[in-house]
């Protein structure tokens, strides 16, 4: 691909119709990716022409979104630059200017029709199994016709002319070469009765404007590029570069959304996702390195963990995918789970401080600041967490015994007399260590030796675990028993052998 490195510029333009999604921050990574493995900028604009979906607070989380995936943008609304401001409905002039320019060249002209005009003519062109497209009846009208309606403020919009007979061609860096023939497309309005641009002429007025040398959006949009292409050639402006992304699509193969699962950024963070992981995994949707002998791991599987720095060495656009990338939330949380690991204990400590404050209003922060329990659980389950959040799930039993079924202290066909002589037995090895050696590697070793006397090991052992956590899985008892301390585990199993007395009399 030949491009002047020194002019690159992308640009990721969302519609702050929603919060920011999970595929529109795909798009954004490959934007910035390309930008700065190329020396270039990338830039931040907002495309909030669409007055009727605009939605309070989507901007911030935009921002924050991209800051989150430390995707920072070097031109933006909140931070400015050049080419400010970076907010569409901020240069409504700019694009009244343009159109007006258009409609003196000709290459596109006032109409007039109201919505019922409209909606008669696509109905009737329904009828005749023609395409619904606007016949241009305004068109037709003479220049004193149009200066009487515009002097007496009859609505109007402005639409661009698409030329007849026209073969329209898209050189995309992804898809190849894409026709379209003009005959295909409408008349589309660019500049709307209410004043404001459609996102066609705002588009590529903006891109124009701020030297965008590439455009990377998502596939929906490709339609829309013979368009663009002929209003670059009406203003004879020299058109950007296009990669057009295939789509995030759900497992069914359904574009991706939110009745199928967590689409927006803000979910993702608050369940605890790293960005690290994120950005990984996502850098994968729609693209891979290829398997060149330097991208192996030793093992001779393909290298799958790949840090910002290295992306912005191995991406490229030629590598991304024609095809549509379905979102596997097992491996974004596969991706995690190896992220979390990498954490050192103190960094994931600190992550998971939120979630365990949330558990029933304990500890208080002073304790966990200081406290080695909280730590002591982190690093536990360092191993098990696919998100920070799950911390709470996990951990909440150290802090509240939950209320449980005696079934479930049950392994295979014990008796309950018998899980009573177990957990009894258990209660009585524990309560004989000494404090100054009650350590899990102690607790281990003695309840090891008391385990080999049955038939199996799970006879001890499997009561005493779910007496110490009321729960059907948990970390060993030995690890649990060390962070609880002697007390509250001698006091859990009291509770378990009572509640096996009690149901029964019940
Ligand atoms: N505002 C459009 C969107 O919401 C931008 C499309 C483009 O990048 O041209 O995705």
């Amino acid at each position: 691909m030949a491009f002047d490195k020194n002019k690159i510029r992308t640009r990721f333009a969302p519609s702050p119709t929603g919060y920011l999604h999970i595929g529109s921050l795909r798009t954004a990574l490959y934007s910035y990716l390309f930008a700065k493995q190329n020396n270039g900028l990338f830039i931040l604009r907002l495309e909030d022409t669409d007055l009727e979906r605009y939605l309070e607070g989507a901007a911030e989380a935009i921002y924050s979104g991209l800051k989150w995936a430390g995707i920072n943008y070097d031109e933006g609304p909140d931070i400015g630059g050049p080419d400010a401001p970076y907010i569409q409905s901020q240069r409504l002039d700019i694009y009244k200017k343009y159109a007006n320019e258009l409609v003196a060249k000709e290459n596109a002209y006032h109409c007039f029709c109201d919505k019922e005009t409209l909606e008669k003519m696509r109905q009737e062109q329904i009828a005749k199994k023609q395409a619904p497209k606007y016949d241009r009846r305004c068109l037709a009208l003479s220049k004193e016709e149009v200066n009487a309606k515009l002097k007496t403020k009859t609505p109007r919009v402005i639409r661009m002319k698409i030329p007849a007979s026209r073969v329209i061609e898209v050189n995309d860096l992804v898809r190849g070469k894409v026709s379209y023939k003009s005959e295909e497309l409408d008349d589309q309005v660019i500049l709307k009765s209410d004043g404001y641009p459609t996102y066609h002429l705002a588009v590529v007025v903006d891109d124009h404007l701020m030297k965008i040398s590439h455009v990377t959006r998502t596939e929906e949009w490709l339609p829309s590029t013979p368009k663009h292409i002929l209003l670059y050639e009406y203003f004879g402006w020299e058109a950007p570069q296009w990669a057009h992304l295939p789509l995030l699509l759900n497992p069914d193969k359904t574009k991706m959304s939110k009745r199928k699962g967590d689409v927006a950024v803000g979910d993702y963070i608050k369940k605890g996702y790293l960005p690290a992981a994120m950005i990984n995994y996502l850098a994968f949707l729609g693209w891979n390195p290829g398997t060149p002998a330097y991208a192996k791991a030793s093992a001779g599987k393909e290298k799958e963990i790949y840090s910002m720095e290295e992306l912005l060495n191995e991406f490229s656009l030629e590598r991304v995918h024609k095809a549509g990338a379905i979102f596997n939330i097992e491996k974004l949380n596969w991706y995690n789970a190896y992220y979390i690991k990498q954490l050192s204990l103190d960094e994931l400590t600190k992550k998971c401080l939120p979630y365990l404050f949330a558990l029933s209003g304990y500890p208080d922060p002073a304790v966990a600041e200081s406290g080695s329990k909280i730590k002591k659980i982190v690093a536990l389950e360092q191993e098990r967490l696919q998100t920070i959040a799950e911390i709470g799930e996990h951990a909440a039993f150290f802090f509240n015994l939950p209320a449980y079924d005696k079934t479930l202290l049950k392994w295979k066909d014990m008796t309950d007399e018998e899980i009573k002589k177990s957990l009894a037995a258990s209660k009585e090895i524990i309560a004989s260590i000494f404090d100054s050696e009650f350590t899990k590697e102690k607790l281990s070793e003695k309840l090891f030796a008391k385990a080999g006397e049955y038939k199996n090991k799970g006879e001890l052992l499997w009561p005493l675990r779910v007496a110490l956590s009321g729960q059907k899985n948990s970390p060993p008892p030995f690890d649990i028993i060390e962070i609880l301390d002697k007390r509250e585990a001698l006091a859990r199993i009291e509770i378990a052998i009572s509640l096996l007395s009690l149901q029964k009399n019940a």
